[in-house]
C-alpha cells in the first residue's frame, strides 16, 4: 500500500509524509485531522514478527517492579468502576502482572493473546486462562460477555483501530467499561527521534482528543481521559536520541548492556525521575504526559 492510496481511519481523508522526528520514522499524517500513522499494510504479520512465539520481552527487576506498580494502579481505577466478582478480559496481557492483580482482587479474569506460545507462558505464570485469537474474531465468536475489557498498549499495534474499538464495544455488557492505555503523540518528548513511543510495530499514534473521538464514534461514553508522565519518560527519550545520533542510524535495540551499565542506568533514571517530579505533574495534568489512559462506558441503552 502506498501513501497515495492510504486513508486516515479516523476521518477517511488522505495522508502526507509527517515532519520532524516523525519523518525519521517514515510516518504519515492525515491532511485533515492530523492523525499520525505508519504506512504498513499487513499489521498482523508485523506483530507476529515482533511479538511472535520467540517474544519473551524484558524481564529484569526494574521491568517487573514497574509492571506490578502499573497493575496496582489499573486495579484501583477498575475497582472504583466495577462490582466485585465482575468478569474482566485483558487483551494482550504481556507477562500477566495485571491478570494476577485482578484475580487477587476478586474478579473473574481471562486473557486474550495473539501468539499461542505467549498465551501458554502467560497462562502458566499467572494461573489465569489466556485464549488465543484476534479481538475482532473473538468478539464475533463470543459476543457480549464482559463487565470490563482492559487493553494496555495494544491499540497502537493494530492496523484497524476503528474495528478494534468496535470489537471492544461488542465484547462488553451494557454499562460495561473499557480501560485503554496508549502512547500520547501529543507529549513533548515526541519531538525527539528516540521517544520510546516510536516503534517499528506501532501503527497508529493517538492524542487524547483523537482517542476520545474514536471511542465516541464507536458508541462509548468517555468517563475519563487523562495522561500520565512515567518516571523514566524523559531519560529514556533523551538517552535513545543521543544513542541514535552517535550511531547515525535508525533508533533501535542495541546489544544487551552489561549488569553494571544497567544498574547505573537505573540509578540515573531514578534520580532524574525524582528531580523532574514537578515537571511530570504539570505535563500530565495539562494532557501532555506520554501515556494516555482512557476509561469509557458502553451506555445501558444503545
Ligand atoms: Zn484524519
Amino acid at each position: 500500500m502506498t501513501t497515495a492510496t492510504l486513508l486516515c481511519p479516523l476521518c477517511g481523508r488522505g495522508v502526507r509524509p509527517a515532519r520532524g522526528a516523525r519523518q525519521r520514522w517514515q510516518l504519515v499524517a492525515c491532511e485533515a485531522c492530523g492523525h499520525v500513522m505508519a504506512p504498513h499494510a499487513n499489521g498482523e504479520a508485523l506483530q507476529q514478527r515482533h511479538f511472535g512465539d520467540a517474544f519473551a520481552g524484558a524481564d529484569d527487576g526494574w521491568t517487573r517492579a514497574v509492571d506490578r506498580a502499573n497493575a496496582r494502579r489499573v486495579l484501583r481505577v477498575l475497582g472504583h468502576a466495577l462490582t466485585p466478582g465482575a468478569r474482566v478480559l485483558e487483551i494482550g496481557p504481556g507477562h500477566g502482572a495485571l491478570l494476577v492483580a485482578l484475580a487477587a482482587g476478586g474478579f473473574h479474569v481471562e486473557g486474550l493473546e495473539l501468539s499461542p506460545a505467549v498465551a501458554l507462558a502467560t497462562s502458566q505464570r499467572s494461573r489465569v486462562p489466556v485464549r488465543v485469537g484476534t479481538i475482532e474474531r473473538y468478539s464475533r465468536d463470543t459476543g457480549v460477555g464482559y463487565q470490563a475489557v482492559v487493553m494496555r498498549h495494544v491499540l497502537e499495534h493494530m492496523s484497524d483501530p476503528v474495528g478494534a474499538v468496535e470489537a471492544l464495544h461488542r465484547l462488553l455488557m451494557p454499562d460495561g467499561v473499557a480501560y485503554v492505555a496508549v502512547p500520547n503523540i501529543g507529549a513533548p518528548e515526541s519531538a525527539l527521534p528516540g521517544w520510546t513511543g516510536y516503534q517499528p510495530y506501532h501503527l497508529h499514534y493517538f492524542t487524547p482528543a483523537r482517542l476520545r473521538a474514536l471511542f465516541e464514534r464507536a458508541g462509548f461514553r468517555v468517563v475519563s481521559i487523562r495522561t500520565r508522565e512515567p518516571f523514566s519518560g524523559w531519560v529514556n527519550a533523551v538517552v535513545n536520541s543521543l544513542r541514535t545520533r552517535r550511531d547515525d542510524g535508525e533508533p533501535g535495540p542495541a546489544g544487551r548492556p552489561g549488569r553494571m551499565v544497567v544498574g547505573a542506568y537505573n540509578v540515573a533514571r531514578f534520580a532524574v525521575g525524582t528531580l523532574l517530579a514537578p515537571l511530570r505533574v504539570v505535563q500530565a495534568w495539562s494532557g501532555r504526559g506520554e501515556e494516555i489512559e482512557l476509561l469509557a462506558r458502553k451506555p445501558e441503552r444503545v
